[in-house]
């Protein structure tokens, strides 16, 4: 590995991105409606419905994630919501949908802890209220805690077959197993500055059969994020607007990688490593502030116990090394290591090593 590609930057998202990938994005212009254009669509959906894991269909849209998550409630809410709640990120589909005006029902857990299915299956019992859609953020950036989305999806299908559900896979998706179509979710989305491991610009989503009909049903599904118009025009291999094409020759070289050549499987594996490489070389040194049962594959959210966590950002950073602060209620106290997309073991672990030296 030459010095180029070895990684000091351990934000989580924007993650650091191989300079082949940037490379990528340098292409002459084309046109969206050309049949180069074309040939790229067509290359890029079979790759990215083997990231979603979803025959059904995968979308790119040229926004960063936040615009999918209004568009996801644009297209299939008309009425009522039930947002989860552990952490920041998924406090903004509690925000956006109040904003939009649908009726919100708010389950909350504190920050720091997974949401529990049982939990989930209370909120279907007596069924007082007809929920078009329950929100889930799968992996809680702001805290460093994956839900178990498999065991909350089941609770959904279980409780009421038309419910939607609607998946947050912004720092989980390319990082962690999120199989769309065997899990039974409706809309799952993520941008590309995560574990995708490319520069921010694009949203990549999935959309259900059952998503798509409720979409049909909704007199106002909104302009940019409107679910029919991707379909059309995906189907066409084409573009609903004049898109981020460097993202999509970047994208087109980064799924292949992924998908074809690290493969999925081992892109999980090497994520699971890279968590625990963090908790065993930060023993006595960090602890993590999500229970290990929940811990990110992707993003460590820690409480130095030595030094303040301002310190320990100031510190790396005088040795070259940037890692995340601390995110909203939780900024004083932690700080986070995104250890997601292409960063790779040995550059973790070098990291680790001037860690443990200067947070000791
Ligand atoms: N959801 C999660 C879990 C996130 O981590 C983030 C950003 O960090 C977002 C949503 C917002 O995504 P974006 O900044 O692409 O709009």
């Amino acid at each position: 590995m030459n010095d180029e590609d070895f990684c000091r930057y351990f934000i989580p998202g924007p993650t650091w991105v191989r300079p082949e990938i940037l490379q990528e994005m340098t292409h002459p212009m084309i046109s969206h409606r050309s049949g180069e254009f074309r040939e790229l669509m067509r290359r890029i959906i079979p790759n990215l419905k083997t990231l979603f894991q979803t025959k059904q269909r995968a979308f790119i849209a040229t926004s960063s994630g936040t615009g999918l998550l209004e568009g996801a409630l644009l297209n299939t809410v008309p009425r009522r919501v039930l947002v989860t709640t552990c952490g920041a990120f998924s406090e903004r589909w509690l925000a956006i949908a109040e904003q939009l005006g649908v009726e919100v029902d708010h389950l909350s857990v504190p920050w720091g802890q997974a949401i529990d299915p049982d939990l989930l299956a209370t909120r279907f019992t007596g069924r007082r209220y007809h929920y078009d859609a329950v929100t889930i953020t799968h992996n809680e950036t702001s805290t460093g805690v994956i839900n178990d989305l498999k065991a909350l999806a089941e609770v959904v299908r279980n409780e009421s077959r038309d419910t939607l559900i609607l998946v947050d896979a912004v720092s989980s998706l390319a990082s962690a197993p999120v199989l769309f179509d065997e899990w039974g979710l409706d809309v799952c989305l993520a941008s590309t500055q995560k574990g995708v491991a490319m520069p921010p610009g694009l949203t990549l989503f999935a959309v259900s059969d059952r998503a798509l009909q409720a979409a049909e049903k909704k007199p106002y599904r909104g302009t940019y994020f409107d679910f029919l118009e991707y379909d059309k025009q995906t189907s066409n291999d084409g573009s609903v607007f004049t898109p981020s094409i460097p993202h999509y020759y970047a994208l087109d070289r980064q799924l292949d990688a992924i998908v074809n050549q690290e493969t999925l499987e081992k892109r999980w594996e090497r994520h699971s490593q890279m968590q625990r490489m963090t908790v065993k070389k930060l023993e006595g040194i960090a602890d993590l502030a999500a229970p290990a049962a929940h811990a990110s594959p992707s993003v460590s959210a820690l409480l130095p116990k030595h030094k303040s966590a301002e310190a320990v950002l100031a510190e790396m950073r005088a040795r070259g090394y940037t890692l995340g602060s601390g995110y909203g209620q939780w900024k004083q106290d932690t700080f986070r290591i995104g250890h997601m997309g292409d960063i790779t073991l040995p550059s973790l672990e070098a990291m680790l090593d001037v860690l443990r030296e200067v947070a000791a």
